[in-house]
């Protein structure tokens, strides 16, 4: 009786061993599993490479998966993990970015990101990009991107002598929220007078070439625009000053500009080379000029406080 008892005893233990070494197997097995399937995953890559995993998750959260690879490539790199908290930042533009930065170390990132986004990294004049018109008021024209030189917007309208000193022309639906502008700004006591608008291809030419005669190459780069290069020929423009402050130098000081600045995104338009930006806009501050981009783009523009080279870069051609 007593033996058969413990024979029966040591069957259970048998079998409870058995179910453990299942069990150890199982979770083991799981572990290894688990792993293997860890090694595959991109914060592991990421991790491999040097990244914390707060970082990883940094990358993973901010870029696509075909991004991360590029990445990967790459040795880890802490000017990686700054650009990505960029607001501008554009992986296109990664590895530009990276070039740019070591020829220009006490830059700002910020501003890394605006220039080169903005094609600014690159000398004036010399990257050609065409102006895609069919964007029409979101078109871009600056010492990068150019019109053709037969190009001639549509629909153009002679603006009223009630609001130009001379011929003027400008795009139908800009010179419509213009006059819109003109009477909100009419009902501030500011009277704003058109100096100058559209102009042909020719005509920017002509300009152009006469203060290059006068003063010079360098200095004619900084305030005139190379022929189809000038945001003129768009139709979407206009030079203006008020009444009261016909000069600029005055102008800049008024009333009517800050007014201007203020409230003309409400109407489509916008400061196209504001103070403090001809690094990004290749242009000496000009309180006069104001182009047309439309409600939308304006606003926006407004809202984050950057210039259009910025916005087109991020927004449009990304
Ligand atoms: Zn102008």
């Amino acid at each position: 009786m007593k033996k058969r008892k413990l024979k029966l005893k040591k069957q259970a233990y048998y079998v409870l061993a058995g179910i453990m070494i299942i069990a150890v197997s199982i979770i083991l097995g799981m572990n290894y599993y688990n792993d293997y399937q860890y090694k595959k995953t991109t914060e592991y890559k990421l991790v491999e490479k040097g990244y914390t995993i707060k970082e990883a998750t940094k990358i993973q959260e901010k870029l696509k998966e075909e991004e991360i690879n590029k990445i990967l490539e790459k040795e880890k790199n802490d000017l990686i993990l700054k650009l990505l908290e960029e607001k501008y930042f554009l992986m296109k533009n990664l590895d530009t970015y990276i070039e740019y930065q070591k020829k220009e170390e006490e830059k700002e990132l910020k501003d890394i990101v605006a220039i080169v986004n903005t094609h600014a990294n690159n000398k004036w004049y010399q990257k050609e990009l065409e102006t895609d018109y069919n964007l029409k008021e979101k078109m871009n024209v600056n010492k990068f991107y150019a019109l053709k030189s037969d190009y001639t917007p549509e629909n153009l309208i002679e603006i009223s002598l009630n609001y130009s000193y001379g011929k003027n022309k400008l795009i139908d639906y800009a010179y419509e929220k213009f006059i819109e502008l003109w009477n909100a700004a009419k009902e501030e006591d500011i009277h704003l007078m058109v100096n100058s608008s559209y102009r042909d291809y020719e005509e920017q030419k002509n300009i152009y070439e006469d203060y290059k005669a006068s003063r010079g190459e360098k200095k004619a780069d900084e305030i005139a625009a190379h022929p189809g290069h000038s945001e003129h020929q768009t139709g979407l423009v206009v030079d203006m000053t008020s009444l009261k402050e016909p000069y600029v130098e005055e102008f800049k000081a008024s009333n009517a500009y800050k007014w201007l600045k203020e409230h003309a995104h409400e109407y489509g338009f916008i400061e196209r080379y504001p103070e403090g930006k001809s690094y990004i806009t290749g242009y000496s501050p000009e309180s006069w000029h104001w182009r047309y981009v439309g409600i939308e783009v304006a606003t926006k523009m407004h809202n984050e406080d950057i210039t259009f080279d910025e916005y087109y870069a991020y927004y449009i051609e990304k």
